[in-house]
């Protein structure tokens, strides 16, 4: 779900949708929910013969949907704006996180924990941890 806008779950026939397309314009939401939509009805027509999830099935059922020539990847506005700060560090002891365009070039600890419990100075036990992205 990191950066897709939506899936379909088969044999589930249920449709998930991700949450920041709140942030999008309604029909951004709509088109989702076909496309999403559109691969379950090709599902239900071809079951186990479907091989390709955007074969020739799904782009029929998308015409029938409304979106004809909907295409395969899902491209919202939102992926840019998440992919610009994606470098996130977390402190083990405070559970600070910070957040990062750039990756840190040098071992960092947290600032706070070190003034706190080290007079200021770096210590180990706060240095901070690459987090893996949010999904
Ligand atoms: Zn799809
Ligand atoms: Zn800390």
């Amino acid at each position: 779900m990191q950066t897709t806008a939506g899936r379909a779950w088969w044999p589930d026939r249920s449709i998930e949708l991700n949450p920041k397309l709140r942030e999008c314009a309604p029909e951004e939401l709509w088109r989702t929910l076909k496309h999403e939509l559109a691969h379950l009805i090709a599902y239900e027509r071809c079951g186990r013969r479907h091989t390709d999830p955007h074969g020739p099935e799904w782009a029929t059922a998308c015409t029938e949907l409304g979106i004809p020539g909907e295409h395969p990847f899902h491209t919202l506005p939102f992926k840019r704006r998440r992919m610009k700060r994606n470098h996130v560090y977390i402190c083990s002891n405070c559970l600070t996180t910070i957040h990062r365009v750039q990756p840190l070039q040098r071992t960092v600890a947290c600032y706070d924990c070190c003034r706190k419990f080290n007079g200021g100075a770096y210590h180990e036990r706060f240095r901070l941890v690459k987090k893996k992205p949010e999904a």
